[in-house]
């Protein structure tokens, strides 16, 4: 079997890695003539650590970023409303890892590179379209076109394309035409990194503020000197723009537009305004998603991470669902052996209604709703935060969101992959589980 895969993000490339690994041919095909080290920082929760640790890339992914132990959420005054355990110290096998996107991409690229050999990557190869010939019939095969940086047009077959070109994917806008542009919820994210002394421990995720308003950072490297690179996010919502432009993960901020409205954030863990002004550059990006589709799969073509389900970037969920996407696909298709359209019927049977309700809980706040209702019932402040909210209102709202994301602590005991997971009935799941609880760190 050979399949296409068209994106050379974080989903493409996992998905390479995983088709080698159950003896699938794969080609990517990459829209940039050059991959470089783009984004700033990325989290990797613990089930997509499990992932990137089956395919052996974790001793480097770890050497390259911050396992966060702790995530404290303030309010906009500084005062801390509650904290949470995350990573090996909240009991999980695997670590979260705080890495930049570009780092990330760059040692996944490099284990395809070396795996699947130099020449299955195309870099310069931007698709312009694909099609399933023969749909229905045992012998189907899809036809992709591509555009390389010189305008000439190439044509490329193969068994099974998988689009995994991001929120603006070309495959997903030829099945779905009068889709348009994503959907703008108001708020514009300005994200960047900078090197500055540890703040609090140097292992905490810090996120303050509350949904109209609010500042996020965490580590992403230890840098030799002692400081660290830390990846932030001041965001707020705003009524006076029209999102007339297509976003772009790369478009330059302007400080004056956003750092004078943190102007008085300056609280004894973090002096935020001074932290914004000594980032060498930002990125702005709206918080942006798409309506959840009814069908991922056309013919022999599927989509996968965020060109099948855009998200807000809350709860970490971006590259982790891509990840999750990526290796179940793999294990469909193995599991279904010649069957080729069963395979990725059970993957989109799997993934689509999981990632659907990813995409809503992140569209209701996510694990973010306490902060909400801090803002709401105590604008002005509070001297003793269980006055304001009860810890049982914060542990339903971040439970429920770890369940629905699938990273409660005991989803994971099994430590049984997503690849190797989808060959197993329920019972030898449980079993897994059963056998692999007793290895949970306490
Ligand atoms: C340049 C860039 C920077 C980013 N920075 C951040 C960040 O700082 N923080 C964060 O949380 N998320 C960031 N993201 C998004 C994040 O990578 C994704 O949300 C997540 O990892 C899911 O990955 P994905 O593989 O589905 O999509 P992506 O990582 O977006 O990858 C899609 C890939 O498809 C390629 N592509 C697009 N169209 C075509 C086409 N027609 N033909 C061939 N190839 C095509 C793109 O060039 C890209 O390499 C960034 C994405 C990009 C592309």
């Amino acid at each position: 079997m050979q399949v296409i895969v068209v994106g050379a993000g974080i989903g493409g490339l996992v998905t390479a890695l995983s088709l080698h690994e159950v003896g699938i041919a794969v080609q990517v095909y990459e829209s940039v003539p050059e991959i470089r080290a783009l984004g700033v920082g990325i989290n990797l929760l613990p089930h997509a650590v499990l992932e990137l640790d089956a395919l052996g890339v974790l001793s480097e992914l770890s050497a390259n970023a911050v396992a966060p132990s702790k995530l404290t959420y303030f309010s906009k005054h500084g005062k801390e409303i509650w904290s949470e355990a995350r990573g090996l110290s909240a009991g999980y096998r695997w670590p979260q890892l705080s890495i930049h996107r570009g780092q990330l991409q760059r040692i996944l690229l490099a284990a395809v590179l070396d795996r699947l050999g130099p020449s299955c990557v195309h870099t310069g190869h931007h698709l312009v379209s694909a099609e399933t010939l023969a749909s229905g019939t045992g012998d189907a095969e899809v036809r992709a076109r591509f555009r390389t940086p010189t305008g000439e047009e190439t044509e490329v077959r193969g068994e099974v394309l998988v689009a995994a070109d991001g929120i603006h994917s070309t495959v997903r806008a030829q099945a779905h035409p009068l889709e348009g542009m994503p959907i703008w919820n108001g708020a514009l994210l300005w994200r960047g990194t900078v090197d500055h002394a540890a703040l609090l421990d140097g292992r905490t995720m810090v996120w303050a503020g509350h949904p109209d308003q609010k500042f996020v950072a965490y580590p992403i490297l230890d840098l030799p000197d002692g400081r660290q690179r830390i990846n932030f996010i001041a965001e707020y919502r705003t009524q006076d723009r029209v999102l007339a432009e297509r976003e772009d993960w790369n478009k330059p901020g302007n400080p004056a537009d956003f750092i004078p409205r943190f102007a008085d954030w300056v609280f004894d863990w973090c002096d935020v305004p001074g932290l914004l002004r000594a980032a060498p550059s930002t990125f702005v990006f709206p918080m942006v998603d798409r309506d959840p589709l009814e069908a991922w799969t056309d013919g022999r073509i599927t989509l996968l991470g965020d060109a099948a389900h855009p998200m807000y970037p809350i709860g970490s969920n971006g590259a982790s669902q891509a990840i999750l996407d990526a290796r179940t696909l793999a294990g469909c298709l193995r599991a279904h052996g010649g069957d080729v359209d069963a395979g990725v019927g059970l993957y989109e049977q799997l993934r689509r209604p999981v990632t659907a309700a990813i995409v809503h809980a992140n569209r209701s706040l996510g694990p973010e709703l306490p902060m909400k209702l801090v803002e709401e019932r105590a604008p002005e402040g509070f001297s003793n935060i269980d006055e304001v909210i009860t810890r049982a209102e914060i542990d339903a709202a971040t439970e429920q969101y770890r369940r629905t994301a699938g990273f409660a602590v005991a989803a994971l005991a099994s430590g049984i992959s997503a690849l190797d997971a989808v060959g197993l009935d329920a019972a030898g799941l449980d079993a897994g589980v059963t056998d692999a609880i007793a290895t949970v760190k306490p």
